[in-house]
């Protein structure tokens, strides 16, 4: 006899793991809500959260409400309003569409609906618990809708125990609350946290809500980005070149509202901005591309960002162009001629697909790779991950026997940190082109490389006082303003116990604004500012490239930007010390990014060369 053994799952197991592909986090929640309500054709969104949306979310509108039934049927998968043949699925512009956004969040969270159409004269009250519904009611209440989500995930403990911190959590909300609020300037939105009213935003241009999203002092900021062609629209600001920031965050890049990311689209951009800003520092922009839907494949997935251009390098090159226009880099005025009443290049008749392809002259990079990792970053900004993971060599109290210039020293054990500096002070340093430390020792010749030697020191000496927090710091000699953006905001507000235990003193002036008082005793700067941007965009680099610990990507992010540069002169002293610290480390050859922090070249090798 035999068994059957194939079982269907019952329904709410099947739509809990259903709703796990649409809801993630308490910001997927935000966002689908909130899109929800600009479908609705609301003019006014005021979004609730409590917990960081861990406890609630609550979304209000004055959109067109719904009818009784429909009250009840929206929570059914593929229940929607917004398609009805697979067709449509390519010319939508809404921004929601597959009907599954509401039954995912009933299966896996107590949902409370309210609801009426202006033209009824009551609404409707639904209550769903685990996709069950426990009350129907009529209730009074103005036209529009309120959505209010309780304790999410409290039926699937795991994915409840998955979120992360409030900060973290509400880092999230907040920057789906921007995606949204920036492509409808016309609605008016606010957003509540725990009682406290972090944005209130007033319908009216993108400019006047990139301005109530990010400051007032963007007024003087953005500069108008206008470029049209029969194949697309790009609209929107970019942020001039002087105040290109050393955080990411402000990339805002949309397509038909939609956010994207598009690396090779991203890289259009900065290279407009080519030479006007340093390497290191990334151009902020806040642009829309309108397209025909059929010139695009969306990845329909709600949660994903990718999209292809069937036309990717002429997308390339209308945005470089637009971007370089907005900037006023002459010398690609002089290749482009954009001036409407001339007989410039037409963007529509260059890219239209059937034809022979004019492409205009703009410097494109053919060998970028979108799909590669972050292209290479100046010296001291190298994150290198993935290159090397860290192998500790046993240098430490070997490390003498490198010198053999003495037996005795060689061979009788003492504290490391002691013999160090009696083996080194016998020691000759030349450095060379300022950047490396030569010293002979007895096998050949050894080469330090000062930045990657010091970067080590440093970081094994920043993630201890973290974990053993013995701050050290050095008051600055004015109190210095620094203000972020939202994100880099909640992120700063998020790692202040570490910082604090590095030695750096801040204060939270407002939601964006922090007051610098102090920074770690032994970090040299001259812009404080410029140090805690360059570290927090250090620190979210180490995050994506798969650092785990964020003691540890903290502590690499501050050693690698505190560390002494190339080009920096050192004196005997300076070098021997160097030296010295580097040898005292727990690990000593390599620097925390997997790079050598020393290398050898053998009495051999150089013997060769005379050969
Ligand atoms: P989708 O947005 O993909 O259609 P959802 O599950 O998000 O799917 O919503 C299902 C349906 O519920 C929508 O198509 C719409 O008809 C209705 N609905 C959802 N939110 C609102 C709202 N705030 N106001 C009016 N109707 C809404
Ligand atoms: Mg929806």
């Amino acid at each position: 006899m035999s068994l059957d053994i194939i079982k269907l799952l019952p329904d709410t197991v099947a739509n809990q793991i259903a709703a796990g592909e649409v809801i993630q986090r308490p910001a997927s929640v935000v966002k689908e809500l909130l899109e929800n309500s600009i479908d609705a054709g609301a003019q006014h969104v005021d979004l609730v959260v409590k917990d960081a949306g861990k406890t609630l979310i609550m979304v209000s509108d004055d959109g067109c409400g719904m009818s009784e039934t429909d009250a009840r049927l929206c929570f059914e998968r593929h229940a929607t309003s917004k398609i009805r043949k697979a067709d449509d699925l390519f010319a939508i512009r809404t921004m929601g569409f597959r009907g599954e956004a509401l039954a995912s969040i009933a299966a896996i969270a107590q949902v409370e609906l309210r609801t009426r159409r202006s033209e009824d004269e009551v609404g409707t009250k639904v209550c769903i618990e685990g996709f069950n519904v426990t009350e129907q009611t009529p209730t009074a209440m103005a036209a529009g809708t309120v959505f209010s989500i309780k304790n999410l995930f409290f039926n699937v403990p795991a994915r409840r125990n998955f979120l992360k911190s409030n900060n973290a959590e509400m880092r999230h909300i907040i920057e789906e609350f921007i995606r949204v609020a920036l492509m409808h300037s016309d609605i008016a939105f606010t957003l509540n946290s725990d009682g406290k009213e972090i944005y209130h935003l007033y319908g009216g241009n993108l400019k006047q809500r990139i301005v109530g999203l990010f400051g007032k002092e963007y007024d003087e900021r953005l500069l108008y980005v206008h470029q049209e062609s029969t194949l697309l629209t790009i609209d929107g600001f970019t942020v001039k070149p002087e105040f290109s920031k050393k955080t990411r965050g402000e990339q805002y890049m949309f397509v038909n509202t939609r956010f994207i990311k598009h690396p090779y689209l991203h890289h259009a951009i900065e290279s407009a901005y080519q030479k006007m800003i340093t390497s290191d520092s990334v151009p902020g922009y806040f642009l829309n591309i309108t397209i025909d839907p059929s010139e695009i494949d969306i990845n329909i997935h709600p949660t994903k960002t990718e999209v292809n251009f069937q036309n990717v390098k002429n997308v390339y090159a209308i945005m470089h162009a637009a971007v370089s226009k907005a900037i006023g880099m002459q010398n690609l005025s002089t290749v482009i001629d954009f001036d409407e009443t001339n007989t410039g290049i037409d963007f529509g008749e260059v890219c239209r697909g059937d034809k022979p392809v004019v492409f205009p002259k703009i410097d494109i990079d053919e060998s970028f790779n979108p799909f590669e990792q972050d292209k290479p970053k100046p010296f001291g900004q190298r994150s290198g991950f993935g290159h090397q993971t860290e192998m500790p060599l046993k240098t430490q109290g070997d490390w003498r026997v490198l010198y053999g210039n003495s037996k005795e020293e060689t061979q009788t054990p003492e504290p490391a940190q002691q013999s160090v500096s009696k083996v080194t002070s016998k020691t000759m340093f030349i450095q060379l082109q300022q950047s490396y430390i030569v010293s002979t020792i007895k096998s050949g010749l050894m080469l330090i490389d000062q930045h990657l030697a010091h970067t080590r020191i440093l970081y094994e000496k920043f993630l201890k006082r973290i974990e053993n927090h013995t701050p050290a710091s050095q008051q600055e000699l004015f109190p210095l303003h620094l203000t972020l953006g939202q994100v880099d905001a909640s992120l700063l507000r998020e790692l202040e116990p570490q910082l604090e235990s590095l030695g750096f003193k801040i204060e939270n002036m407002n939601p964006t604004t922090f007051i610098i008082n102090g920074i770690p005793s032994d970090v040299k700067t001259s812009d404080s500012i410029e140090l805690i941007e360059c570290v927090l965009e250090e620190y979210k680099d180490n995050l994506h490239g798969g650092v785990t610990e964020r003691n540890v990507a903290l502590a690499r992010a501050l050693a690698s930007q505190a560390a002494i540069r190339y080009n920096t002169p050192l004196d005997e002293l300076e070098m021997q010390n160097l030296v010295d610290e580097l040898f005292a480390c727990n690990v000593s050859d390599v620097a925390p990014n997997g790079k050598k922090t020393f290398t050898i070249i053998s009495l051999d090798d150089i013997k060769t060369r005379f050969n």
